[in-house]
């Protein structure tokens, strides 16, 4: 019976209730630029608790077009953690910056402020322009702290919060800070991709409660295209004729369609019955695991992590990741260091920059964690886990 399971490390959960939602819009009179995706952006924006939303077309695209509205450009610097996925480093490249790297915290996995502190400290103001903390795993960045920090720099702060969605902290003033709402980050990029929280197939969002970054990550998602504020002089604009409009900046084409946005919106519905399944799946591991030689990611006072993935460090990595895949379970690796890629390497960056997050990468492993998955799985997940580590 054991041999029938086949468990990956993170799945979408489609209802029918989502297949009705994408069904109708095949029907309906926009496949793409349609209502779906304003009522999406509406949805959203409530669920995390921020004054706008953007939908693009994926997390990616949410990443560049951030930086992007805020005028990141060559020659400017950021700074972001080396355990992520490429794209959140990828995304100042795209606007022509460099990449600096602060190593992560080696409890918590995320950036550490301490070292991005260093590094601010180390250069004269103004040498950094952005930093792009992660919330790795789904734990929240302490963008107050980062706030702070970044009032003292003037710095932008873009908060890569792909994997979490529906996470939080409690600040300094004991209230609950959402991921996303925009109280303290500038703007925050989620993703949509299937194995996160909410499937789309591919889509993305942008959140902030800054109105004129807003305006213009309306405008850059489709072109720099815009029929509002126009810059020519239209003292008439009806004798324009309503055709007219203004392509004011170099945009691109990042919308999303009609069609994700209804299955994402459907998605929306059910977020938080993911993220409590999500929360006992880690509850579980973390009871099972608790007298076992591996480490699990510290959760600090107050923070709520949305689990996108659940971490343990072993120290056979690749022994157990072997073994699992013995036995049908497909753990995952999150992340190679972006500075270890061989495209970052050729700026220069090399073993030993960042101790931390090489050896967290050199032990980590990425457990099932989807909403999903059974019990019943979960116990033969963990059972097999332990009878390697065990030995
Ligand atoms: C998935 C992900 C992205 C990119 O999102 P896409 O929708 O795949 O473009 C960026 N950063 C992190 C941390 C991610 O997990």
């Amino acid at each position: 019976m054991a041999n029938s399971f086949h468990i990956p490390y993170g799945k979408q959960s489609i209802t029918q209730d989502d297949i009705d939602a994408v069904v109708e819009t095949l029907q309906a009179d926009f496949l793409t630029q349609g209502p779906k995706i304003e009522e999406f952006e509406k949805n959203f924006a409530k669920y995390v608790g921020a004054k706008y939303a953007v939908a693009v077309s994926n997390g990616t695209a949410a990443l560049h077009l951030s930086l992007l509205a805020h005028g990141i450009k060559k020659g400017d610097r950021i700074i972001t953690s080396p355990i992520t996925f490429s794209a959140s480093a990828n995304a100042a490249l795209y606007c022509g910056a460099e990449v600096f790297f602060a190593d992560i915290d080696p409890d918590t996995y995320v950036i550490s402020i301490s070292e991005i502190e260093k590094l601010l400290n180390a250069h004269p103001k103004g040498y950094f322009k952005a930093i792009i903390p992660v919330d790795f795993t789904g734990y929240p960045s302490n963008v107050e702290r980062l706030k702070e920090l970044a009032k003292i720099h003037d710095l932008f702060i873009l908060e890569d919060a792909c994997h979490s969605p529906g996470g939080y902290f409690i600040d300094s003033k004991n209230e609950k800070q959402l991921c996303g709402n925009g109280n303290y980050a500038d703007a925050i990029a989620f993703s949509f991709h299937p194995v996160k929280h909410i499937a789309a197939g591919e889509g993305g969002m942008i959140t902030t409660n800054d109105e004129d970054l807003y305006k213009k990550l309306m405008m850059l998602r489709t072109h720099g295209i815009t029929k509002e504020n126009m810059t020519m002089d239209v003292s008439n604009p009806e004798e324009q004729g309503s055709w007219y409009y203004e392509m004011q900046e170099l945009g691109y084409n990042y919308r999303i369609t009609d069609i994700q946005a209804a299955l994402a919106n459907s998605q929306l519905q059910k977020a938080e019955e993911g993220i409590d399944r999500r929360q006992e799946i880690a509850k579980a591991y973390r009871e099972a695991f608790n007298n076992d030689p591996l480490k699990m990611q510290q959760l600090n006072e107050g923070f709520f992590n949305a689990h996108h993935l659940f971490v343990i460090e072993v120290e056979d990595r690749k022994g157990l990741y072997d073994y699992l895949r013995g036995h049908n379970i497909f753990s995952q690796v999150h992340y190679i260091p972006v500075h270890l890629l061989p495209y970052y390497k050729k700026f220069g960056w090399k073993e030993g920059d960042f101790p931390h997050a090489e050896k967290y990468y050199n032990h980590c492993l990425s457990l099932p964690m989807y909403p999903s998955m059974t019990n019943e799985e979960q116990e033969f997940v963990i059972e097999k886990t332990q009878e390697f580590i065990n030995g």
